[in-house]
């Protein structure tokens, strides 16, 4: 989809802020930029401004001077689209910034669609599809680690990474495809072992990305995660140990914690965000009961079917009750939750009992992890670190490394690595050698989608369905 207009929108977060940016871009953009903006020299002419220069000036609406204006400018190809950019900027707040766009509108450039800048990107090849996506997981990452890992793609990591095994594939595709077309013109047989040694590696460098997928989305986006036990057992005790600071209401009587308490917070050092949903304390309530706390348990139960990370609690102080036991099974209890991480955190070692001690086999196999903790010992949150980081896996992830950032790229390459392992099987089973092409075929065709080279306008378009105006 070429596209010959001129579009603008703002770039900076709308509202009250000290600098507001409005970006411009197409062939018509000094143009536009000229029959609005008016530089304080009168020598200068924006027509004439040359690629990475600025000027100062101010911008007119309607005849009307308005705010004093920066004007930067890029010289197609050297922008962010590739085509002629100017970007301007005025004081924040919506006032100045609206009365700006009207102006570029009325001057004769479009509004632009979300994500319409990096898709100009995209079309004119100044980044691929992959680069495309980094753009908006840089925008939204949360955390350090996860704003690495995003710009090691934008900065084409996997780019390069899914380059690298194109490369190697179409080197033995390219050979097998001749030696089985032109059995007379003597090329020589790929050595079996050759082949099946190139589709074992390339298949390992995809495994490698897929496995580390799972940890690399946790550190770019968090993780719901949600605290369950009995009342009293040291929730909001554990919610202020990884928050770090007084957050819930903590109270030595059972039933405080009546709603569930959201609250990110970035656990230690681990670069894990935790969207941290601190629950009712889970009991039967007996008759009479409050219907507040029935609510609150309700919700609870909610929230153990959407999390991604379950932290369930239990007294080591006391004696384990059916109830525990019966959590602890829920737990396990949704398909989504055999997938789903669970740590069993055994809380007040420094009142633990004999009878729990010897009794904890009936909780500890509904769990993928067993953690013994005091959760009111600030000294303890490390440990905590340790066993979320393992669960999560994103111990192993390194963040200047090539990673797949988006379910989209997920499916891609590992639609490429089951190509890979079929024409591996296919190898090991004694099918012709056409067989094996036509797998290789596939894990190629695979991979262009991902990088974008062959995706289709719909994959474009739902990619693009996620950015912003104004990127
Ligand atoms: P919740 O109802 O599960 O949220 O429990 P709280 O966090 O309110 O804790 C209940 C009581 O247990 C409070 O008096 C806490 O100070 C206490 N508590 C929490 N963790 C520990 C611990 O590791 N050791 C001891 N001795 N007491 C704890």
């Amino acid at each position: 989809m070429q596209t010959h207009t001129t579009i603008c929108a703002l770039a900076t977060p709308p509202g009250t802020g000290g600098i507001a940016t409005i970006r411009l871009s197409g062939p018509d953009a000094y143009a536009v930029a000229g029959r609005v903006f008016y530089p304080q020299n009168p020598e200068k002419s924006v027509a004439e401004a040359k690629g990475y220069t600025a000027l100062f000036g101010h911008y007119r609406l309607r005849g009307a001077e308005m705010d004093e204006t920066v004007a930067l400018f890029f010289r197609a190809p050297h922008s962010y689209t590739g085509e002629d950019v100017v970007e301007l900027s005025v004081h924040g707040g919506s006032a100045m910034a609206s009365g700006l766009l009207e102006a570029l509108i009325a001057a004769g450039a479009a509004p632009a669609a979300p994500g319409e800048f990096t898709r100009r990107a995209l079309e004119n090849g100044r980044m691929d599809l992959t680069q495309a996506e980094a753009v908006m997981e840089v925008i939204s990452a949360g955390g350090r680690q996860g704003a690495a890992l995003a710009k090691a793609a934008l900065d084409g990591a996997l780019a390069k990474k899914i380059g690298a095994i194109e490369t190697a594939l179409r080197e033995v595709a390219a050979h097998l495809t001749a030696w089985v077309d032109y059995p007379e013109e003597d090329v020589p047989a790929l050595a079996p072992n050759t082949l099946a040694a190139t589709l074992a590696e390339q298949k390992a460098q995809l495994d490698g990305l897929i496995n580390s997928y799972g940890g690399g989305a946790v550190l770019r986006h968090g993780v719901d995660c949600v605290l369950l036990g009995r009342p009293n057992v040291g929730k909001s005790t554990l919610l202020n140990l990884m928050a770090g600071f007084e957050r819930a209401i903590v109270t030595p009587q059972a039933g405080t914690t009546r709603d569930v308490v959201e609250q990110a917070v970035m656990l230690g050092d681990t670069g894990i965000r935790l969207n941290l949903f601190d629950t009712a304390g889970v009991r039967e309530i007996g008759r009479g009961g409050d219907e507040i706390e029935a609510e609150g348990i309700r919700r609870s139960w909610k929230k153990l079917e959407e999390a991604g990370l379950v932290l369930a609690v239990f007294d080591a102080g006391q004696p384990i009750l059916d109830e525990d036991i019966a959590l602890a099974k829920r737990c396990r209890e949704s398909a989504a939750a055999r997938t789903r991480p669970a740590l069993a955190i055994f809380n007040k070692q420094d009142l633990a009992t004999e009878v729990f001690n010897r009794d904890v086999q009936k909780l500890a196999p509904y769990f993928d992890a067993v953690l013994p903790l005091c959760a009111k010992d600030p000294a303890s949150q490390p440990a905590l670190c340790r066993a979320v980081e393992t669960l999560l896996g994103t111990a192993t992830v390194d963040p200047t490394a090539a990673a797949l950032c988006s379910e989209r790229q997920l499916a891609a390459a590992t639609a490429a690595r089951d190509a890979l392992a079929e024409g591996v099987n296919a190898l090991a089973d004694g099918f012709g050698l056409d067989a094996v092409g036509v797998c290789l075929e596939d894990a190629l065709a695979a991979l262009a989608t991902l990088t974008g080279e062959n995706a289709t306008e719909a994959v474009i378009d739902a990619v693009f369905a996620r950015f912003c105006v104004g990127k």
